[in-house]
């Protein structure tokens, strides 16, 4: 293989290891503490843990993120943020929480709505002085290494991502203790995303030697230690595991970016009510066999990496997987419907990330994808 020519940029610090949650305060900038999280983390006790061991610190919690977070929960966010003259956001949870933590941390000195600089707002994000820390509580996003917010806009139910150098986290923690928790269904379906990311990087137009050998790693690591996490929660080997791997995907797809199966899985997600995990890895096993067009010989020598015979046997490996661990394989399974397909199709070609499949993606090949897993 010749390396050719490629550029690779990640400045967060990561800081990986169990119990690493709770020794924040000596990497926390300043007194003055925002900690987003969800519902669920703030209600276990996980959130006021953490608060606990950062005693010489004032922490405020904002606990009100949804999946798939709204423009309007990042507004929210935001005013807590001012009030609270936060000097550090913590964004602990999911990649829901971490998103809205990235932008959040920007919106403290940056005046107005989220609206005025997503998706065709007219301003732009001026620099960040508040810290941004990520400590990832689901192994599938990647957030956490990402320069990544995906936001949905609750008036037009449209998700999309947005991009700011600005949303790389200065310090990412991550502690696999934190996975424990999570139930066998959101192991399945956030690991499988973390699968997505990584093999998107690989056969991405933009791939490159440095990614390549990080999304090897982590598709094996996700392959060997998924199906454990999934039937023991607290097997300490596989969440550490796991939570690397997604780690590992996420600095791959950071500078690739991800192709069709995420374009495809916003409306998915928006009109269909799919968690992101599953929206993804539902298309995962036919972007694989489509992935045969451009990035053929690629993928056989993935195949055969990972110990399949060939790339056909992947993505059956694949479906088989998800099967064992009872997810979505067809379309149908999540309430699509045969006339709803040309729509899916047309929405997914908005996303540009698309072209980024090694295949050709247009109204006509992206609806026979889909009719082929309906
Ligand atoms: P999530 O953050 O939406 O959380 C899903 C559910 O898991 C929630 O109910 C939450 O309470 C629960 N949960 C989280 N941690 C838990 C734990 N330890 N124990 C028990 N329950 C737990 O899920 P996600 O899949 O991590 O994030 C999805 C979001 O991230 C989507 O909006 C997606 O678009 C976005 N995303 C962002 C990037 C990026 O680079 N920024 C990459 C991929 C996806």
């Amino acid at each position: 293989m010749t390396a050719g020519t490629f550029q690779f940029h990640m400045p967060t610090e990561v800081h990986y290891g169990n119990g690493l949650s709770g020794k924040l305060s000596e990497i926390i900038r300043g007194d003055r503490v925002l900690l987003i999280c969800d519902p669920f983390l703030y209600k276990n006790g996980t959130a006021q843990k953490i608060a606990d061991t950062m005693k010489d610190k004032k922490v405020t919690f904002f606990s009100g993120i949804e999946p798939n977070p709204s423009c309007e929960s990042v507004d929210a966010a935001a005013g807590a943020a001012r009030e609270a003259q936060a000097q550090c956001v913590i964004g602990l949870g999911g990649g829901s929480s971490l998103d809205v933590a990235k932008i959040v941390s920007c919106l403290v000195s940056n005046p107005g709505s989220i609206y005025d600089y997503y998706s065709g707002g007219s301003r732009k994000l001026e620099g960040r002085t508040t810290q941004l820390i990520a400590i990832p509580t689901t192994a599938g996003t990647g957030s956490e290494v990402t320069n990544v917010g995906v936001f949905t806009n609750r008036t037009t139910h449209v998700k999309m991502p947005m991009l700011s150098k600005l949303f790389w986290p200065d310090i990412s923690v991550i502690d696999p203790e934190l996975t424990y928790t999570l139930p066998p269904a959101v192991t399945a379906s956030t690991g499988m995303d973390a699968f997505c990311h990584a093999i998107e990087a690989y056969w991405n137009k933009e791939s490159q030697p440095i990614c390549d050998m990080l999304s090897m790693g982590a598709l094996k690591l996700i392959l060997e230690n998924i199906k454990t996490a999934y039937d023991k929660p607290e097997d300490k080997e596989a969440r550490g595991a796991m939570i690397l791997a997604s780690l590992t995907a996420g600095i791959s797809f950071s500078q690739t970016r991800t192709t069709g199966i995420h374009a495809v899985s916003f409306p998915l997600t928006t009109e269909f009510g799919a968690s992101h995990g599953t929206a993804c890895s539902i298309t995962l096993p036919a972007f694989i066999r489509k992935s045969r067009e451009g990035a053929a010989e690629k993928m056989e020598v993935l195949s055969r990496y990972l110990g399949f015979k060939d790339t056909l046997a992947l993505a059956d490996g694949v479906e088989a997987l998800m099967r064992s661990m009872k997810m979505p394989v067809r379309l149908h399974e999540i309430g699509v419907k045969e006339e709803d397909i040309p729509h899916i199709a047309k929405v997914g070609l908005t996303a540009a990330i698309i072209q980024l499949t090694p295949a050709v993606m247009n109204e006509e090949t992206v609806s026979e994808l889909l009719r082929s897993i309906l």
